[in-house]
């Protein structure tokens, strides 16, 4: 069953440069061809697996040997000895399964990291006392101003109660420490500490677009409706306090550990509210500039000004070009937002919402600009009707500036419509799907119907037809940031409620379902072959998981998580037998942070059905920024509010915003 995968050096050279591999790596190559016919000496090898390569063969092979960051050779464990020298380091995964490194083609990492050690994260805690529990210790040990934090990443039907907590119940676990509950970009949870903490009263206004629930005095009751207008949502999320700047760094590298832990070792940063260029990436390219990244990131530019978004990239196209960074750290071009006219809000709660007549004139201007520059740029873009509109737009631009090479694309596309589909095919586009279905199938199904929901996303049309597509899970609020849970939806076609949302002909094989992370992923980065698949040439990211993927009973893969990550020949993270490999333990900071007590996502941590406190590791306690010194922030969101075409501006004058997508 395991077949030889090894190059010939000559070959292997051939391939590194078309592949457009480091000139560092190539050097070695040239340095080694030198020495005829000995093969290289590795500096790791890793033996005794059953390594699913994903090279276009769906090939397994026992051994893999690395050299300079990237794969040398796969084969059988004897071929791959013959890698060995003497500083040679070999793992022996005792039969364990490895598969190439995940890269999520759709998430909001960096936003994530600058917040993760913030938030309690409810994704997959598997009922609502569970959860209220967890919130109730969190209120207990959180310091004023802090808030508790809940934002997305979690369904009701998750919960064995299948609901909602109430707003008594949030009210009961933490009278006086202001919590707040976001549910996707539905709906929000506040009590009362949060219902003062952000100065909603009986005269605060209703915001266009949302609203405030109120009692029959008309006295906020804390439940905040977007209809669908998410802003109400975001924008009160970005007032209460953020880390310090040193505890940015910490929980950035904390959520890059938590990635790591799931088997990530790419992603594509898809920007957000908030994540304006350069200002906000100031923590994370300092973590690069420190060699501390853990993950790859290629991030896209997200425009932060509504009204003003052609004069963002304006700037942006001045001052940077994607591929502008390096294997690490990289520009990957525009979006997710190119203008705020073209957002088509995911809830699927709420009716449609019907972008404004402006949006193909916006979205033009923006997607010429970028064009003219050869910028890569993808958009957010939910429903078939927006889609449409969006689509012709692209054409239009591209019959001026031909799209040709210019890896663009849609993200999401959960209702897409077969011509347009065929639009994108035309075009030359990518889609990248993420699993929002798995946490809003329910209310798709009861809006839409099964029929509808068959088809939601079309995911195996767009593979029959050739279209390039890319796994993500857009995490981290509107779905949980754990891909697990995407494989899991992709397989089984089920909810993390466990509705079955599509029959056969839209669910995945295990192997090609995971194609869509890893070797698949690589074109929405223009660098096809670079990464994704366990072939020499590539760089050498690989996870070791913690169950056999492709054997397990099918309700266990959202429960995988990795034992060994490896990014680029050295380790990030390891567990259980491979301990001793792990990278030095990070204390969590501020010392309150529920990251410190339960750490992250718990898909993973709940096969004992429990969810433990986790030993407290905090040795450093942060301070936190008073809310009223987040000027920064809420300065440059007031100032998209003031230009919104969603006419937010005039309810919500000076307060910030964060970001919805
Ligand atoms: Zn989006
Ligand atoms: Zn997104």
């Amino acid at each position: 069953m395991f077949n030889k995968s090894r190059l010939p050096r000559r070959e292997f050279i051939k391939l590194a440069v078309a592949s457009g591999l480091s000139t560092y790596f190539l050097s070695s190559c040239r340095r080694n061809q030198q020495t005829a016919n000995e093969p290289t000496n590795a500096d790791l090898i890793v033996i005794n697996g059953r390594i699913a390569t994903q090279d276009e063969n769906r090939s397994f092979v026992e051994a893999v040997a690395i050299a300079n960051g990237r794969f040398i050779a796969t084969g059988t464990d004897k071929e791959i000895i013959a890698y060995k020298g003497d500083n040679t380091q070999i793992i022996d995964l005792g039969g364990r399964t490895a598969i190439p490194g995940i890269n999520d083609t759709h998430t909001h990492l960096i936003r994530g990291g600058l917040n993760y050690n913030m938030e309690l994260r409810w994704d997959g805690v598997p009922s609502l006392a569970d959860a209220l529990r967890m919130l109730k210790e969190q209120a207990a040990r959180t310091p004023a101003p802090q808030w508790v934090r809940v934002i997305g990443g979690w369904s009701e039907f998750q919960f064995a109660e299948r609901r909602m907590p109430t707003l008594e119940e949030i009210n009961a676990v933490s009278p006086d420490v202001p919590v707040f509950v976001l549910h996707l970009y539905d709906r929000a949870l506040l009590n009362r500490a949060a219902v003062r903490a952000l100065g909603f009263t009986k005269n605060t206004p209703e915001p266009p677009g949302a609203t405030i629930q109120r009692d029959r005095s008309g006295n906020p009751t804390g439940l905040l409706i977007a209809q669908p207008n998410a802003g109400i949502l975001y924008a009160s999320i970005a007032r209460g306090p953020l880390l310090s700047p040193e505890d940015q760094i910490n929980s950035s590298r904390q959520y890059m550990r938590e990635m790591n832990r799931l088997g990530i070792t790419s992603v594509i940063d898809a920007g957000g509210g908030g994540q304006n260029f350069p200002d906000d990436y100031q923590i994370i390219e300092q973590l690069h500039s420190r060699g501390l990244l853990t993950v790859r990131i290629a991030y896209n530019l997200f425009t932060q000004r509504p009204g003003q978004e052609l004069e963002d990239f304006e700037r942006w196209v001045k001052i940077t070009k994607p591929g502008q960074g390096d294997d690490f750290y990289r520009n990957n071009g525009a979006g997710e937002m190119l203008v705020y006219s073209a957002a088509d809000f995911e809830d699927f709660t709420e009716p449609r919402p019907d972008l404004p007549q402006t949006m193909e004139e916006d979205l033009k201007k923006v997607i010429g600009l970028l064009a003219e520059n050869q910028w890569p740029f993808r958009l957010h873009a939910t429903y078939d009707e927006s889609i449409t509109r969006f689509l012709n737009v692209i054409e239009s631009v591209n019959r001026e500036i031909p799209l040709t090479g210019i890896h663009w694309l849609l993200d999401h596309c959960e209702t897409i419509s077969d011509a347009n589909l065929e639009r994108i095919k035309t075009l030359g586009g990518g889609i990248a799907v993420q699993h929002r279905m798995a946490f809003q199938g329910e209310n798709f199904l009861k809006r839409y119907g099964k029929e509808a929901t068959e088809r939601t996303p079309p995911i195996q049309k767009m593979l029959e037809m050739e279209i390039p597509v890319g796994g993500g899970t857009d995490g981290t609020r509107v779905a949980s940031y754990n891909p697990w849970v995407g494989l899991y939806w992709l397989v089984s076609g089920k909810t993390v409620g466990g509705t079955t949302l599509y029959s056969e002909n839209n669910r995945f094989d295990r192997m090609e379902a995971l194609r869509l992370y890893t070797a698949n992923a690589d074109w929405f980065t223009s660098t096809v072959g670079e990464k994704g698949a366990i072939v020499p040439g590539q760089l050498a990211d690989l996870a070791v998981l913690s169950a056999d993927y492709f054997s397990i009973p099918e309700e266990e893969i959202r429960g995988l998580e990795s034992v060994l990550t490896i990014v680029g020949g050295q380790t990030v993270y390891a567990d259980q037998e491979f301990s001793n490999l792990a990278p030095p333990p990070l204390p969590v900071s501020p010392d309150w942070s529920p990251v410190a007590y339960y750490g992250g996502e718990q898909y993973s941590q709940q096969k004992s059905n429990q969810i433990s406190l986790s030993t407290h590791l905090s040795t450093h306690v942060g301070c936190c920024l008073p809310a009223s010194l987040n000027s920064k922030i809420s300065n440059n969101l007031s100032a998209s509010l003031l230009n919104s075409a969603s006419g937010f501006s005039g309810w919500i004058g000076g307060m910030g915003c964060g970001c919805f997508i």
